[in-house]
């Protein structure tokens, strides 16, 4: 029987990401998955990135993962979205050619020691309920001290189209029954949904005719090891739903998959279907839909924004009722597709399985939806795997240190109702956790964790040896009242004159002055001169977040007497005392670990300690 360290399942993003950091940290892995030519493939959108989602894919580069490299390296067209607004909310995005990003992501995964098996899993090895290996389809057991499940839209994946259903993972692959079946006697699952819109064929469209989506000029990559975009960038083009559109729609809604009742699990809120803003915002009369070709060697159209599970004929009929696409002949249809997953709160914040020791899940099946935060679990799940078996502690990232914090820690506490997506609005931190920053946030601590590679590494110090030089340089420059009027930027109120950080701050404003005072500056990288200017912008945030977090610290070593922890807490909850009673905290810290504490919690198990003493001292 084959010995493995890791075991991962699955060859979509969490799969790669996780093969590809267990291997990483040195463990013996192996990646099973039902089909080795579709290792990388892209579900749905041709596009990787976006708000709140880029982000995630500059921490996974952070931490040496491949998202980021392979998507630069497919990429036929950067933006960089809301460009408008403050940097820290600003994402990176890429159309990616999806022939080229399956490839680019095999090739890097072959670079890495991860052994490819093709086969389905049908079972787990658990022993003394502990995870010892995988059984496939043929009867096979392959061994290993911890596995990774990233099974993705295929664990009891089933195909809505009309009315017409079938079992699928993904249109033309086989789902994952058997171990669906397997996995519900060990572990409750629930249904969840998602769809996917109709393939065109860009030669039937009159592409040339509609308003044309150019990328950015200069194109804003992903991973910091990325020099260029190799690939010719194309543009997108935009056309939008009509009247007509909408009245097709209304009147086969009780052919729609969904709306006829034959779909229970819950789709994605940010990514309805057509039929679902046809319904919820009946007083619009157009939506907005992107024609993103799917790659430089294909005729293949995504209309992004269509996404149905209508019968093909009505699929047609509401595609050619968009301007452009009169003609238009469809590929591949549209539909939708309903799949098992686990409520997430089944899992600790390294996404072990608590019930199953050395079992990790990552994806799609956590509840999430998207490539992007399939991949940044994967990538948590594979180190923590690899750790467990290597005998190491679980590693967790914390909410002000990454998206990936944030991500597993909503998923980990509050579960997923709903297909669950990142935002820049779910992290609290947001000004601090910016897609400029994702190095300086977590490349050294992957170094520590023996996560990066050595080109990574050399990048990483010359970095942080520029910006540094930058730093001292601009330290040092002093403004004097002639250049201030020369150029129009103001004194402080106290009329101190900016230092070369505040110029900056100024929205930018200050870079042709401190250009013009030192023109060295003007050499830097672009990503180094935005992530300089992000800094100086968010400063205050970052000395008042580091003021509360020595606020908490210092509160956090408070001591819990032994004795504390059997009495009665006024106001505590008895959900909470009990909780106290059973993990015996030793200090504040410790207490506010513990799952479900509250803020309010802490409160009064610190004044009670305050008490507690106060009494003590009198008495004395
Ligand atoms: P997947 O990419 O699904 O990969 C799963 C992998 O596991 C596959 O390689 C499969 O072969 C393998 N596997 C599964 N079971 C077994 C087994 N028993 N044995 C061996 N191998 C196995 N995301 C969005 O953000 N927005 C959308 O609108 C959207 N629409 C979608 C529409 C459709 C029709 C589909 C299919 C997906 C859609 N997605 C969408 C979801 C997106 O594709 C996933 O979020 C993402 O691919 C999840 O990555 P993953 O690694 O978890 O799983």
């Amino acid at each position: 029987m084959k010995q493995f360290d890791v075991i991962v399942v699955g060859g979509g993003h969490a799969g790669c990401e996780a093969a590809a950091a267990a291997a990483r940290v040195g463990a013996h892995t192996a990646l099973v998955t039902l089909s080795a030519e579709a290792i990388g493939r892209l579900s749905c959108n041709p596009a990787i990135g976006g708000i709140g989602k880029g982000h995630l894919v500059r921490e996974i580069d952070a931490l040496d993962g491949l998202m980021g490299r392979v998507a630069d390296a497919a990429g036929i067209q950067f933006r960089l979205l809301n460009r408008s607004r403050g940097p820290a909310v600003r994402g990176p995005r890429a159309q990616v050619d999806r022939a080229q990003y399956r490839a680019a992501m095999q090739s890097a995964l072959a670079e890495i020691s991860v052994e490819i098996v093709e086969g389905e899993i049908v079972d787990l090895v658990v022993e003394r309920d502990v995870t010892a290996g995988v059984v496939l389809g043929n009867g096979q057991r392959l061994r290993a001290a911890a596995v990774v499940l990233t099974t993705g839209t295929f664990l009891g994946g089933v195909i809505h189209l009309g009315d017409r259903r079938w079992q699928a993972g993904r249109m033309g692959e086989a789902a994952a029954t058997a171990l669906a079946g397997r996995l519900k006697e060990r572990v409750a699952l629930r249904r969840l949904k998602t769809g996917t819109p109709p393939r065109l064929a860009a030669s039937s469209l009159r592409l040339r005719d509609l308003p044309a989506q150019p990328g950015d000029e200069a194109p804003v990559l992903f991973s910091a090891l990325s020099t260029s975009a190799p690939l010719p960038q194309v543009a997108c083009a935009i056309t939008q739903t009509t009247p007509e559109t909408h009245r097709i729609i209304v009147d086969a809604l009780h052919r729609s998959a969904m709306y006829a009742g034959h779909i229970t699990g819950v789709g994605p809120r940010y990514c309805p279907s057509i039929e679902d803003k046809v319904v919820r915002f009946a007083g619009r009369d157009h939506h907005q839909v992107f024609l993103e070709p799917e790659g430089l060697d294909s005729d293949l159209i995504y209309p992004n924004g269509i996404s149905n599970s209508l019968p093909e004929e009505v699929q047609l009929a509401l595609v050619r009722s968009m301007p452009g696409c009169e003609a238009a002949k469809i590929v591949q249809p549209g539909y939708a597709i309903e799949y098992d997953c686990v409520d997430p709160r089944c899992l600790d914040p390294t996404l072990e399985m608590r019930t199953i020791p050395g079992l990790f899940l990552a994806g799609q099946i956590n509840g999430t939806t998207g490539y992007e935060e399939a991949g940044a679990q994967g990538l948590l799940a594979g180190l923590n795997a690899a750790r467990r078996a290597g005998g190491g502690g679980g590693i967790t990232f914390a909410r002000d240190e990454s998206y990936l914090g944030v991500m597993v820690d909503d998923l980990t506490q509050n579960g997923a109702d709903e297909p669950y997506r990142m935002f820049t609005s779910r992290a609290e931190h947001r000004l601090l956790l910016r897609a400029d920053n994702a190095g300086e946030r977590l490349t050294a601590r992957g170094d520590a964790l023996g996560l990066i590679g050595p080109a990574r590494a050399t990048h990483h110090r010359a970095w942080q040896q520029r910006k540094a030089e930058a730093v001292a340089r601009l330290g040092a420059i002093r403004v004097t009242p002639n250049d201030v009027v020369a150029h129009g930027v103001t004194m402080n109120q106290d009329g101190r004159r900016r230092s070369g950080h505040e110029l900056l701050a100024h929205d930018g404003a200050g870079w042709p002055l401190v250009d013009a005072l030192d023109p060295g500056l003007a050499g830097l990288p672009a990503d180094l001169r935005e992530h300089l200017l992000a800094e100086a912008l968010y400063r205050p945030f970052a000395e008042r977040h580091a003021a509360e977090e020595a606020e908490t610290a210092a509160a956090d070593a408070l001591a819990l007497p032994a004795a504390l922890v059997d009495a009665a807490i006024p106001g505590l909850s008895a959900e909470l005392g009990e909780k106290l009673a059973m993990r015996r905290p030793a200090t504040l810290g410790e207490a506010r670990k513990i799952s479900g504490m509250t803020p309010a919690g802490l409160a009064l198990i610190a004044a009670h300690v305050r008490r507690l003493a106060s009494q003590e001292s009198r008495a004395a």
